[in-house]
């Protein structure tokens, strides 16, 4: 076997780098792999204003800092796919999806979620070309331009208030007559001249002219009846679900979040989860900061045992 961990920690979101940080201050072995960017969800997010003692700072920023206190005390940040974790003599090896293999003693799962896509015909194809789940990686290219919005939760209204300051203006679709995002973003959602609200509508069909996106028809609800809102850039903030299919389905409730217990344990031995994908009431970066001290505290005392 080559080298062993202590602690390999899947996902380098807020949960998985503060785990890094309470392992590796607890002198645990420690990896983090990541699939995609450091610092998760967070990186995508134009600005964070419920951070405890900070109140106001871009989502690249924090995830930056966050990324470089998570290496601070000796955790080694690096690139990958999980594919599968397998027990091997008593040790844990985590399989990636390019075939290398990491031994370890100890897992915490912090892989976090993945947005839903448009589920309309052709928007695969116009994922990047009109279509984007990242307001904040794309909203440049549509200064001056109309954009719409689907969805009602905190993401969608939170990119809707960053696209409201390029755009000439935002629409948002939501399919009930109220949002799901929190009261204080949505009273700057109503107050802002540039946003418009169209409730109790859903995406319906694209609207392509010389294939470029040209607008996206909606639906009525209640009356099947169908409009269209020109646009020339789509931002979908429908949800999101887990990353966890690389994880046994024993620990996983009937939408795919990680069954925890209260220190974060699974019913696998060695194998904690923290973060958005767990099972859990409240999807914040400070409640996966917690998740993930709490992780990484459990199993330095599960170690020393
Ligand atoms: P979300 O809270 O699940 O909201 C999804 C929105 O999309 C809802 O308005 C939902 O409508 C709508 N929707 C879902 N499926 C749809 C469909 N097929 N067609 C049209 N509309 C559809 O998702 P999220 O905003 O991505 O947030 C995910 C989690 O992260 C949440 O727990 C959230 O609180 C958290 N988060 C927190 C922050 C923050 O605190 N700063 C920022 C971003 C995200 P219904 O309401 O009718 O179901």
């Amino acid at each position: 076997m080559n080298e062993l961990y202590d602690v390999i920690i899947i996902g380098a979101g807020p949960a998985g780098l503060t785990a890094a940080i309470y392992a590796s201050r607890a002198n645990l072995k420690t990896l983090v792999l990541e699939a995609e960017v450091n610092g998760g969800k967070l990186s995508k997010t134009h600005q964070i204003e419920n951070y405890p003692g900070i109140a106001s700072i871009s989502g690249l920023e924090l995830a930056m800092q966050l990324s470089e206190h998570g290496q601070k005390f000796g955790a080694k940040l690096m690139s990958g796919t999980v594919d599968k974790i397998i027990e091997s003599d008593g040790y844990k090896t985590v399989l990636l999806a390019d075939g290398q293999e990491y031994h370890t003693k100890t897992v915490i799962v912090a892989s976090g979620t993945k947005e839903r896509m448009l589920d309309l015909p052709h928007a695969g194809e116009y994922t990047g070309k009109g279509i984007s789940y990242c307001a904040v990686c794309d909203g440049f290219f549509y200064r001056n331009k109309k954009v719409a919005i689907i969805g009602g939760g905190n993401s969608a209204l939170e990119e809707a208030l960053y696209l409201a300051s390029l755009a000439s203006e935002v629409t948002i679709i939501i399919r009930r007559d109220v949002f799901r995002a929190e009261a204080s973003i949505v009273d700057k959602v109503r107050a802002n001249e540039k946003i418009r609200i169209i409730t109790r509508h859903i995406p319906d069909e694209l609207v392509i002219d010389s294939g470029r996106i040209a607008g996206v028809k909606i639906r009525n609800v209640d009356t099947g009846e169908i409009r269209t809102v020109e646009c020339s850039g789509i931002f979908p903030y429908i949800g999101a679900d887990p990353c966890t299919s690389f994880l046994d389905p024993s620990v996983l409730d009937s939408n795919g979040y990680i069954i925890v217990n209260p220190d974060m344990s699974t019913s696998i031995k060695g194998i904690y989860a923290a973060g958005d994908c767990i099972v859990k009431d409240l999807r914040q970066v400070v409640t996966a900061c917690n998740d993930g001290a709490i992780a990484a505290s459990s199993i330095s005392r599960y170690l020393k045992k």
